[in-house]
């Protein structure tokens, strides 16, 4: 009767196993395997195969974050006419300032899409929410009525629909 030789994962050095990367062959256990769509991979080979998209030079995160502030900026300035900052709100005032919400996150989706070569991932995802939540801050700031902020409910459903909008666009 022949021993079996007992195989330990290469990746956590803890757990026996025999099965193996698709890839470069380490052994690697239940834990540490990464499934994709091309096999079983142990983490080191998962980062080769992550889509371009997801890659992000330092140049594009650089650009991208000042023309998102620069339009952040811009688009404080525009939502201070759409919705002025007033403590009164209706329903017609809520809907108006998600609708308004919607379209300034899409102004920016383009815009940040565009100066970051259709990348998406964390980075570009908070790069974006930073912008519209930059248009929140200098719409409060231009009004000169920070105090009314607090009752400003138009304006927290338009920070909202836009935060959600691009995390979710960028995602
Ligand atoms: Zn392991
Ligand atoms: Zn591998």
């Amino acid at each position: 009767m022949n021993q079996e030789e007992i195989l330990y994962c290469q990746n956590c050095k803890n757990n026996e196993t025999n099965l193996r990367c698709q890839k470069c062959n380490q052994l690697i256990c239940y834990n540490c395997m990464k499934e994709t769509p091309v096999g079983y991979r142990c983490s080191n080979c998962v980062e080769f195969i992550k889509p371009p998209m997801y890659k992000i030079s330092v140049i594009t995160l650089i650009t991208s974050s000042l023309i998102a502030i620069v339009f952040g900026f811009i688009m404080g300035v525009i939502s201070i006419f759409l919705i002025p900052i007033q403590s009164y709100y209706s329903f017609i005032t809520i809907i108006g300032s998600g609708f308004f919400g919607l379209l300034i996150s899409q102004i920016l989706f383009i815009i940040i899409n565009w100066s970051s070569n259709g990348k998406r991932g964390k980075k570009i995802q908070i790069i974006a929410v930073c912008s519209i939540i930059l248009s929140s801050l200098i719409r409060l700031y231009i009004s000169g009525n920070i105090e009314m902020g607090i009752n400003d409910l138009n304006g927290f459903v338009y920070l909202l629909t836009g935060v959600i909008v691009l995390w979710d666009k960028f995602k």
